[in-house]
């Protein structure tokens, strides 16, 4: 199959045909339909998250189910499926915690950069290939575990599909499992990108009665808006504590998602939202970075700082309420899908990422 392999980090990927093998028992075989270019990929592919060398990267895919192993009984030929960075097994530790997404089976093949079972289907004995968080969809084909592949509808857009199974579903759970906006409440957003689109969207479909994106591009404002912004703050000339507090009759939003993942953000969060509210931390820091809070301030300002990862919830389940809202018009989705490209143009779109290009732009291969 035609891939993209990230040799060297701060390279470009290189196109070329790499070997992949027969899909295990519980292992299935995807053709790639569309997939997008996320952030997690482009600090992979810097060197910030470090995946072991060759890999194929890309996490934010959907596709055609080409053939399935032996033992695997939740996807058929022909089916079409998101395919999930965060597989989960329902029967381990976290599982039963309902916490999936830290799932003990599937969490440390991702970090590891295998499948699950610890095997790699990608290049050959003499030459292997990593896989990347069990997708590794900067290919024509990919194997991933069974539970990794969500069916969806046959009417549901491939491009609109591969945003669903990353940023999507990130800003999304963020803010309804994570802040859990209730009607009426006033939300903060920092980061105007793939996944901050979708936390600003989401609050306003919540109910939000403000919603206030925070970026230092203005140029973000108008599509901030345009997905249900009621305010826009730039961090890089205004006090947004200031402002926040104006908006919020003196006493700061009950909850702020920061997707940036800058340290200087949390901490303003964290500085800004009211008592007892929620800072939700989203965006992922460089290794190492550190946050630094006022200590005292933790018992008595009842300030929340939660952690979220892939919308914090259960992904498969938000999937489908995601694609429910969409389907009856009240999640916009067509209009994030920004330039399709073949994949010799990916590290064009690596490039377009990097400079802040409003739309995501998404990987396509002919059907
Ligand atoms: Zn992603
Ligand atoms: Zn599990």
């Amino acid at each position: 199959m035609k891939a993209a392999v990230l040799y060297t980090f701060n390279e470009d990927l290189v196109i070329e045909d790499v070997p992949i093998a027969d899909p295990g028992d519980r292992e299935v075989l995807v053709r790639i339909i569309a997939t997008g270019v996320c952030h997690s990929d482009l600090s992979a592919a810097k060197g910030k998250s470090r995946p072991k060398l060759p890999v194929i990267l890309g996490h934010e895919a959907a596709g055609i189910v080409e053939r399935t192993g032996s033992a695997v009984s939740k996807v058929k030929k022909g089916d079409h499926v998101i395919l999930s960075w965060a597989p989960n097994c329902g029967e381990c530790f976290y599982c039963h915690k309902r916490l999936p997404t830290m799932c003990d089976t599937y969490g440390d093949a991702a970090g590891g950069n295998t499948l699950w079972n610890g095997a790699l289907r990608l290049g050959s004995a003499k030459k292997p290939v990593n896989h990347f968080t069990c997708v590794s969809s900067f290919a024509e084909l990919a194997v991933v575990p069974e539970a990794g592949c969500s069916r969806i509808e046959h009417d549901i857009p491939f491009e609109v599909a591969a945003l669903v199974g990353c940023a999507v579903t990130t800003g999304f759970g963020a803010v309804v499992n994570d802040a859990r906006v209730e009607p009426g409440e006033i939300v903060g957003v920092i980061g105007v990108g793939g996944v901050g689109i979708n936390a600003i969207h989401a609050a306003s479909v919540a109910g939000a009665e403000a919603v206030v994106a925070i970026d230092i591009n203005p140029e973000k404002e108008a599509v901030a808006r345009s997905f249900g912004a009621t305010h826009f703050l730039n961090s890089a000339t205004q006090d947004v504590t200031a402002e926040l507090k104006a908006l919020s009759r003196g006493r700061g939003p009950d909850s702020i998602i920061d997707c940036t993942g800058r340290p200087a953000a949390i901490a303003l969060a964290y500085d800004s939202v009211r008592l007892g509210g929620s800072v939700i931390s989203v965006g992922i820091a460089a290794k190492g970075e550190m946050v630094s809070l006022p200590a005292s301030t933790l018992p008595n300002t009842q300030r929340r700082i939660i952690g979220s990862n892939y919308g914090g919830g259960v992904p498969e389940r938000d999937f489908e309420r995601i694609l429910g809202l969409y389907r009856a018009g009240r999640f916009d989705l067509d209009r994030q899908v920004g330039a399709r490209v073949p994949l010799e143009q990916i590290n064009e779109a690596f490039r377009w990422l990097e400079q802040g290009v409003l739309a995501r732009t998404l990987v396509c291969f002919d059907r």
